[in-house]
């Protein structure tokens, strides 16, 4: 389909997930697609998937994010998808942690939109889209403290560029997932099921348990969720934290 022609995209933690589900999505849409991860040896394939152009970027990085902006130029959408799942309370999360998390899973979007909201702002507009959760201001997850706080930081940092870049045509949203079948939620079942000391399947049933609908989400329908946001059909939707998660957080 052509719903992104024209439009210039970058997308970080491309490497696998949702990540990449958007990467693939955004270029099948006719984007130029830019895929970055941390790991670009996990980006290798997507070239055959149409993405455009495969950059090693750690969004922890401050130089390398400055660099990798400065390299590109003006881009229309920028998705931020890096983040990372600690499991635990309050008191599993000591302040080396704390600052860990915060900085994936909020200063690196705070760093990535400083870099590329400047050359944004000297065309017509664009398109920022912010992986957030429901496990967030919007839900409180048993053992997702410092998660849920990062993600709600997530929410707090959409709506303020939001409010401040409406008038220059900027557009900036969050999405809120539900549980995804990902990678490192794979990994997160495999670890519930030590826990439990149950079975994988067991842990799946458990997890599936919690979902109204009985079912996780593909990835590919949380990367629908972003083309939307990124294409011009959303162009009256700005600040908003839109809920993907059939029915979990009712
Ligand atoms: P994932 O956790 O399976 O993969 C994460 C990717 O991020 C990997 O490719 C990894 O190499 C990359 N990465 C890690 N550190 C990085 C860094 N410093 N710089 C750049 N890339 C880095 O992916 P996922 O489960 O699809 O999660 C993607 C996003 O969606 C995260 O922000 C996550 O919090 C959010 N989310 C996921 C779920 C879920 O159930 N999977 C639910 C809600 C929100």
């Amino acid at each position: 389909s052509d719903r992104l022609a024209g439009k210039r995209t970058l997308v970080t933690a491309a490497g696998q997930g949702i990540g990449r589900a958007t990467a693939i999505g955004f270029a099948e849409a006719g984007a130029e697609v830019i895929a970055t991860d941390v790991a670009p040896e996990q980006l290798e394939d997507l070239a055959a998937l149409g993405v455009a152009r495969c950059v090693a970027l750690d969004v922890t990085d401050t130089a390398e994010t400055y660099a990798v902006a400065e390299d590109l130029g003006a881009i229309d959408v920028l998705c931020n998808c890096a983040g990372y799942v600690h499991r635990g309370t309050v008191l599993d999360c000591d302040e080396i942690t704390w600052d860990y998390c915060f900085d994936l899973n909020v200063k690196s979007m705070h760093r990535t939109i400083r870099a590329f909201l400047p050359a944004m702002l000297g065309q017509e507009g664009g398109s920022i889209i912010n992986m957030s959760s429901g496990t967030s201001s919007i839900r409180g997850t048993p053992a997702r403290y410092v998660y849920g706080a990062t993600k709600a930081a997530v929410i707090g940092l959409t709506k303020a560029i939001a409010a401040d870049f409406v008038k220059d045509g900027i557009r900036c949203n969050a999405i809120c997932p539900g549980i995804v079948r990902t990678p490192s939620l794979e990994g997160r079942v495999a670890e519930l099921a030590v826990e439990l000391g149950a079975s994988i399947e067991d842990a799946w049933a458990h997890v599936l348990d919690s979902q109204p609908s009985g079912r996780v989400a593909d990835p590919e329908e949380i990367a629908d969720l972003a083309i939307y946001l990124a294409s011009d059909e959303s162009a009256f939707v700005t600040g908003t934290e839109i809920v993907i998660d059939g029915g979990w957080v009712l």
